[in-house]
């Protein structure tokens, strides 16, 4: 082999070592490229994997949420509906009776317990759901052993259930009451017996969470309200019998009462009219004596004994006038007076009385006025009796009316079919104390006037007689110092 061969080799050695290390380079080269990769999509994939865990555990938890929200929306129709049932109970008995099996189930229970604090150390039980007598009467021991735990609960107004710190042994608790989570609430109306409500269940697989408590808690409160009605119900309806009975003993004391009245009355109107009767033969023979003396039929009269003779004749007129109407009000008290009620013209009634009374108007300077309304023209009424009122009224407003005052009588028609008659002076007036009295016999203000006329108080009581005896009514309205309106009411003819 040449020297050129040789060297030749050599080259091409060298240039394939050269290439190989250069091949070799490229490929650790790119081999670290992949291991980076490698490395990246390692982490990538692992976090993939968080993320995907991270989406199950969130998916569980949403459902697990969900789950609980149902619960919680089917317990609060279930509330909602014994809500309803229960607002309209008014009896204890009735209110318990309303928790059933399957409204305990929609919340989540089976077994349901009330007991209510009777006394020193006694529960009575009111309700109860799912205990047989024997596990109910230890139920009952068991509260009564921890009845101040009990008492506090009640007290404070706490709810307990399975997952509260408790005083008690809560095995203790399961193992009596038979369930393996519990809710007690206490039950507080305003009024009457305080107490509880206890729920439970055997299931397990159910964990009391704080919405479950809020639950019971309302359902307590719900209970505790319905108490409160119901024993404020009863309360009101014994008010209302004991109310009843009392007002039926007063009823039948005032018919008693009234009854021995009607029977005073009656008696005094017999008394009256019987005397009235017995004083008119008298006065008659008084005032016949008196006018023979006067005529001088039994010879001469002395001026003297004239006077005295005149005098005489005046007050037994007087005492006659007081004796009629006395008795014309015992007759009408009795009912003796039937009223002959015909159609009369206002007008026509009025002319009459305002002639009869024309001398003493012009004496005192008074001015009549009248002012009848077309539509009350005519009233159903009888004549004289209506007279005797208008010359009572007119007669009064001019006896209590100063010189040169003014007396006005209106009329109209009332929408009832009535007439309202009006008799309105300038006068002196009436004090308001006074205004229902004046109808009353006897009765007179005691005022100036009344001590220099002279006057019987008999006068607006038989008015009101005879008004009432129409049907209708009377009143007055007055101003002291300003005048006097006596209005009253007939019928329409
Ligand atoms: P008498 O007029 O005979 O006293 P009445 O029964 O007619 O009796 O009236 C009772 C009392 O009512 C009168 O004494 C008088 O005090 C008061 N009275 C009645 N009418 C009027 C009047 N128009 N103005 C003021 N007082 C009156």
């Amino acid at each position: 082999m040449s020297s050129d061969t040789i060297t030749i080799l050599f080259l091409v050695s060298c240039i394939s070592l050269i290439g190989l290390g250069l091949f070799v380079f490229y490929k650790m080269k790119q081999m670290r490229k992949l291991q980076a990769e490698a490395t990246n999509l390692r982490q990538s994939l692992e976090e993939m994997d968080e993320q995907a865990k991270l989406i199950v555990r969130t998916d569980m938890e949403l459902n697990k949420t969900q789950e609980e929200l149902d619960k919680k929306v089917a317990g609060l129709y279930a509330l909602q509906r014994f809500s309803r049932a229960v607002s309209t109970t008014l009896e204890e008995n009735q209110i318990f009776s309303r928790i059933e099996t399957s409204f305990l189930e929609d919340l989540g229970f089976e077994k349901a317990l009330v007991f209510l604090w009777e006394g020193p150390s006694k529960f009575r039980n009111c309700l109860n759901i799912g205990y047989p007598e024997e596990a109910l009467l230890a139920i009952q021991t068991l509260m009564e052993a921890h009845k101040d735990l009990y008492h506090t609960l009640i007290e404070e107004g706490k709810t307990i259930s399975s997952i509260s710190k408790l005083s008690v042994g809560k095995e203790q608790m399961n193992r009596v009451l038979k369930v393996s989570a519990f809710v007690i609430s206490p039950i507080i109306p305003r009024e009457g017996a305080k107490g509880f409500l206890l729920v439970g269940t055997e299931n397990t697989d159910i964990i009391i969470t704080e919405g479950d408590e809020e639950l019971i808690v309302v359902l307590a409160n719900q209970l505790g309200q319905a108490l409160e009605n119901a024993r404020l119900f009863e309360k009101t309806w014994k008010t209302q019998q004991e109310l009843e009975i009392k007002v039926e003993q007063r009823t039948h004391e005032l018919r008693n009462v009234l009854s021995e009245v009607e029977k005073i009355s009656k008696r005094k109107s017999d008394f009256v009219s019987s005397v009235s009767h017995e004083l008119r033969t008298p006065l008659t023979s008084i005032k016949g004596y008196a006018a023979i003396l006067l005529a001088g039929k039994l010879g001469a009269v002395p001026l003297e004994i004239k006077e005295r003779l005149e005098k005489i004749n005046r007050h037994s007129d007087e005492l006659a006038h007081m004796v009629n109407d006395l008795l014309d009000i015992s007759r009408i008290e009795a009912g003796k007076v039937t009223m002959k009620l015909e159609p009369q013209k206002l007008k026509d009634i009025l002319e009459k009385v305002t002639d009869l009374l024309a001398v003493q108007a012009k004496e005192k300077q008074i001015e009549l006025k009248f002012g009848l309304a077309p539509e009350a023209e005519t009233v159903f009424a009888d004549r004289n009796q209506i007279e005797r009122v208008l010359i009572n009224l007119i007669g009064n407003a001019m006896k209590f009316t100063p010189a040169a005052g003014s007396i006005t009588v209106v009329a109209r028609a009332t929408a009832n079919n009535m007439a309202e008659v009006e008799v309105m002076d300038t006068g002196c007036g009436i004090p308001q104390e006074s205004l229902d009295a004046v109808f009353e016999e006897f009765y007179r203000v005691e005022n100036q006037i009344n001590q220099e006329v002279k006057g019987t108080g008999l006068g607006l009581s038989l008015v009101k007689h005879i008004i009432e005896a129409h049907g209708g009514k009377i009143w007055v309205k007055s101003v002291v110092g300003k005048g006097s309106t006596f209005s009253f009411t007939l019928p329409l003819a």
